[in-house]
């Protein structure tokens, strides 16, 4: 058919499943396993429906304020959008506009090559170290942009803002956006070096520290020209991308501070007990600063571990693909959750 010619055709990104059996136990999708703060429930509930009459406030002032004012940064230098996934696709749509290739690791979040090829962004892939590190003169050379996970997914592994900012200062004439997906759960974060960088943008996401995967919120933090050429290419796009109860739901979240450390302290605590557990059932990883260890072991294939804990309700990621085809990305559960885990890879690896 001649029509399908004409087809702007894509290999989608698949997401990690999301079961209807209530029972699995959930390592696969890097969500968080405490509810959101207790404000966002109490916006939900004394939400006043009538307000849904009326379209969204466009430029999604309550959560732009608060979030500048939790950062310390102006109200300029914040985008927000739906999910990090939807930040990023709009900065890959107005940064990303050269003939030269934009880079990014080879091992990394697997949406990013997905993008390029939806907007026709050539691309080229930087391999990481042999410890999954990048090797930042790679990032030395002439390109269309740059995009690197910090900490990197689905390795965990995280590099200093010291480190970045050397590729960022390498690279005055092209855009950098570090994906900051999870920063929280104990890096450093490289929000400081906006002011100093009109080139960097910042990516960060209310899905796993903020426990509010399902309510839709990325930001972007970066120059006000930055975000002034982001803003232009969302409003030609959709001015009414968040809806009216994720604006007041994401701004309560960021009101509680305090339960924000809280629990995101006690995902750390966790990940510190799991790793020590894990590498004394024979596995390796490296050193992770996020809410996911990404794990192989030293005899056992990962495939073979993988389909025995999906048998017992157990889900975590496994990819199928060169270098990583052998590590499992397990997420950070509760204690409880984690227990039931390494218990059952405990008994499994003794009687294999
Ligand atoms: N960046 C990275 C590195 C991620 O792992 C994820 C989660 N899949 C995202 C961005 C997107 O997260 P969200 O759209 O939920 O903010």
């Amino acid at each position: 058919m001649y029509w399908e010619e004409n087809v702007r055709r894509v290999v989608p990104y698949v997401a990690g499943e999301q079961p209807q059996n209530k029972n699995v136990i959930k390592l696969n999708t890097n969500e968080n396993p405490y509810p959101p703060a207790p404000e966002v429930e109490r916006v939900l509930r004394e939400l006043n429906h009538d307000t849904l009459r009326k379209y969204p406030d466009p430029d999604v002032s309550e959560l732009v304020n608060v979030l500048a004012k939790r950062y310390g940064i102006n109200n300029e230098q914040v985008f927000v959008g739906i999910g990090s996934d939807d930040v990023l696709a709009m900065s890959f749509l107005t940064f990303f506009n050269s003939d030269k290739p934009i880079l990014f690791p080879d091992i990394t979040y697997s949406f990013y090559d997905v993008w390029a090829d939806l907007y026709r962004i050539p691309y080229e892939c930087q391999p990481l170290d042999e410890n999954f590190c990048i090797r930042k003169e790679d990032y030395q050379k002439e390109n269309g942009g740059i995009v690197i996970a910090n900490p990197n997914a689905p390795t965990g592994v995280y590099e200093t803002p010291g480190f970045l900012e050397e590729i960022i200062k390498a690279n005055p004439n092209s855009v950098v956006i570090i994906d900051e997906a999870y920063i929280d759960f104990g890096g450093e974060s490289c929000v400081p070096l906006i002011d100093k960088y009109e080139n960097l943008l910042v990516v960060q996401t209310f899905s796993k520290s903020r426990a509010l995967a399902g309510m839709r919120i990325g930001y972007a933090m970066g120059s006000k020209k930055l975000i002034k050429y982001l803003n232009d290419v969302k409003f030609s796009f959709n001015s009414y991308t968040m809806n009216t109860v994720t604006i007041k739901a994401g701004a309560a979240s960021v009101a509680n501070e305090e339960y924000f450390r809280q629990i995101t302290g006690k995902i750390i605590e966790t990940r510190e007990h799991t790793k020590k557990r894990l590498s004394e059932l024979g596995f390796i990883f490296p050193d992770s600063k996020t809410n996911f260890i990404f794990a192989a072991h030293k005899s056992v294939p990962a495939q073979e571990i993988f389909d025995a804990l999906r048998e017992n309700e157990i889900y975590v990621r496994h990819w199928n693909k060169p270098r990583i085809e052998n590590y499992m990305r397990i997420s950070i559960g509760t204690d409880e959750e984690m227990k039931t885990v390494l218990d059952f890879l405990e008994n499994y690896l003794k009687e294999r």
